[in-house]
């Protein structure tokens, strides 16, 4: 039977005990969460940029984004294009904003929970909604405009947590 040392108090339990015998931690479930953040830590070391861009997670390509009553907004994920820089990890691929890509390989932001990246699946995405990418119209990454974090009703429509 694998001992593991109790992340609270340090003595030796079971590997399957669920709460420390010694101090009630709760072992189980702070041994998944630790699992947990391993993963995600690996998954974080894997992203890279990928020289090439894609079409844009928030606008889906348009360079713009349509609200329920009509009234449209330019696209500033990505900077109006309808393309953002294309990142991969291996978890996945994603269309990032060019001014958060470094935040982004660094675990700062994750999708879809900053409102600037987004998760675009197993595969890699290969044609674009529109043959050419609008024209660049740099936003300041100090905006308060960008969308750094999302709304609730914005997340539920992207799956979001
Ligand atoms: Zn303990
Ligand atoms: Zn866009």
């Amino acid at each position: 039977m694998p001992l593991i040392e109790c992340p609270d108090c340090g003595r030796q339990i079971s590997d399957r005990a669920k709460v420390c015998p010694d101090c009630q931690c709760p072992i189980a479930e702070v041994m998944a969460e630790r699992r947990d953040a391993e993963v995600r830590a690996q998954h974080v070391a894997s992203r890279e940029r990928v020289e090439r861009e894609v079409d844009c997670g928030r606008c889906h390509g348009r360079g713009w984004f349509g609200f329920g009553d009509g009234l449209i907004a330019w696209c500033i994920v990505c900077e109006h294009t309808g393309r953002t820089p294309l990142c991969r990890a291996s978890d996945g691929w994603y269309s990032v904003a060019p001014y958060a890509v470094e935040r982004f390989l660094a675990g700062g932001l994750d999708a879809p929970t900053s409102g600037v990246v987004y998760f675009l699946g197993a595969n890699e995405p290969k044609a674009h909604a529109f043959p050419e990418a609008a024209h660049r119209v740099p936003v300041d990454p100090e905006s308060p405009a960008i969308p750094w974090t999302l709304d609730p009703d914005e997340k539920r429509k992207l799956g979001g947590a």
